[in-house]
């Protein structure tokens, strides 16, 4: 069989049935490809990676025990309380965002403590579960999967605690499955209303540099992030930032794990205190560019650039909902994460257009997240943008005409003008 004349389908079949017949001359060269180019990994992390960061991991393993590793990493603290507005402490943890999880918890809840968790999304059940099982009890109001926390049902709550057996109140600012977007100052104020001495403490892995935060001003004792998301770094360190109140708790406890310790790594006597051994070498290196960048750019500014561009694909998605099946989730936009925006469009439209995304135009979407029913185990009718970090106008407005071009090529029903809509939004600012 001539392979100029194989579909792509038959190659497969006689690869997989008659390997010893396949002709070892074939390239695939006969198929065109228009995913070939410069992909676009456009999920909720880990986010696009810049050069400039990669260039800087790019390197020899360095002196770890004098020199310039040592000073650079002693001159990211200042920067990385900077970005998370806050002039009180910060830990560095080798882990990913479960690490920081656990970590935070760690250090103030002692088993058999009571922690609040306002949950709304799978990221607040994930954190309940890892303070579960440090054996905390938790006690969950459930908010549901399309709308921000009550804060004065948080304060209801506290309210009720007339012995103050909830040692912490546990908020995930934004809920990266539901892309809601919580207010952490009323939060705070709610609780303060109440007397109650719990914790606040914060989850801002999908939202530090993305979306405002301000952790003392709004009054956040705890703040965790990792470095996968808005800060552009790969996956592998993480951060738990706290305050003079969480530090007392920490005293108070009756013990807690060498590993997870914040107190050595935010005040360390030696280096390798600082990482409980060996340094993350070249996510340090990659952590000082990606904070260049972000002060360069400004904090203020990085917030502006994520939020013209998140409004750009919610009035593209406003226009495809006009007509057929797509939804963004959170209908206020008051209560919409800036860096990821989680979508309903129907059970198998979610997974066929990401497949289509990936397969025929090079850009990968977020799969749907904790939203899965009896109908819809697989959480199917639903997917995700990740707009977070090193992301522009151009790779905005490609990722939406890519999935226009989607919804087209699988005849899915939805509304027009919405490449017109975003255009307008970015012209517009
Ligand atoms: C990504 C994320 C996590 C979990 O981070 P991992 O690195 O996957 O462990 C936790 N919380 C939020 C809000 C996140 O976006």
């Amino acid at each position: 069989m001539p392979i100029q004349s194989a579909s792509v389908e038959q190659v497969a079949i006689d690869v997989a049935q008659k390997p010893d017949r396949v002709p070892w001359r074939f390239t695939g060269a006969a198929i065109m490809k228009l995913t070939q180019g410069q992909t676009y990994l456009a999920i909720p992390g880990p986010s696009v990676m810049p050069e400039a960061v990669l260039r800087a991991m790019h390197r020899a393993a360095p002196n770890i025990y004098e020199g310039e590793l040592i000073e650079m990493t002693h001159g990211l603290l200042p920067d990385l309380k900077k970005i998370a507005g806050t002039r009180h402490d910060v830990a560095i943890y080798i882990g990913n965002g479960h690490a920081v999880w656990e970590a935070s918890l760690a250090n103030v809840i002692a088993e058999g403590d009571r922690v609040l968790m306002p949950a709304t999304g799978a990221f607040g059940h994930g954190w309940r579960e890892v303070a579960a099982g440090l054996g905390a009890e938790c006690e969950v109001i459930d908010f549901g999967r399309r709308c921000p926390m009550d804060p004065a049902k948080v304060a209801e709550a506290l309210a009720a605690d007339k012995s103050h057996s909830i040692k912490a109140v546990l908020a995930v600012h934004v809920d990266t499955s539901t892309s809601v977007r919580n207010d952490i100052a009323a939060l705070r104020a709610a609780i303060d209303a109440t007397g109650h001495p719990a914790l606040l403490m914060v989850d801002c892995i999908a939202s530090l540099g993305c979306d405002r935060f301000e952790m003392d001003a709004w009054g956040a004792d705890v703040m965790i992030a990792a470095s996968q998301k808005g800060l552009m770094v790969p996956p592998g360190m993480a951060f738990v930032f706290f305050n003079e109140k969480a530090a007392a708790r920490r005293a108070e406890m009756p013990r807690v794990s060498r590993y997870w310790d914040w107190a050595p790594r935010a005040n360390p006597e030696a280096y390798y205190q600082l990482f409980c051994g060996t340094a993350p070498t070249h996510h340090l290196y990659g952590l000082r560019a990606s904070l260049d960048m972000i002060l360069d750019e400004g904090l203020e500014q990085v917030w502006q650039r994520h939020d013209v561009l998140a409004r750009a694909i919610w009035a593209a998605c406003d226009a495809w909902s006009a007509e057929g099946p797509l939804e963004l989730n959170i209908a206020d936009e008051a209560h919409r994460s800036r860096a990821v925006t989680s979508l309903r469009i129907g059970k198998e439209h979610g997974t066929r257009l990401r497949r289509w995304c990936q397969d025929q135009a090079g850009v990968t979407l977020g799969i749907g997240l904790g939203m899965a029913t009896e109908d819809d185990p697989q959480s199917d009718g639903f997917f995700r943008f990740g707009h977070m970090g090193h992301v522009n106008a151009q790779m905005i407005m490609g990722l939406l005409a890519s999935v226009q071009t989607g919804l087209i090529a699988l005849d899915i029903p939805h509304g027009s003008g919405a490449i017109d809509a975003a255009a307008r939004v970015i012209a517009e600012a």
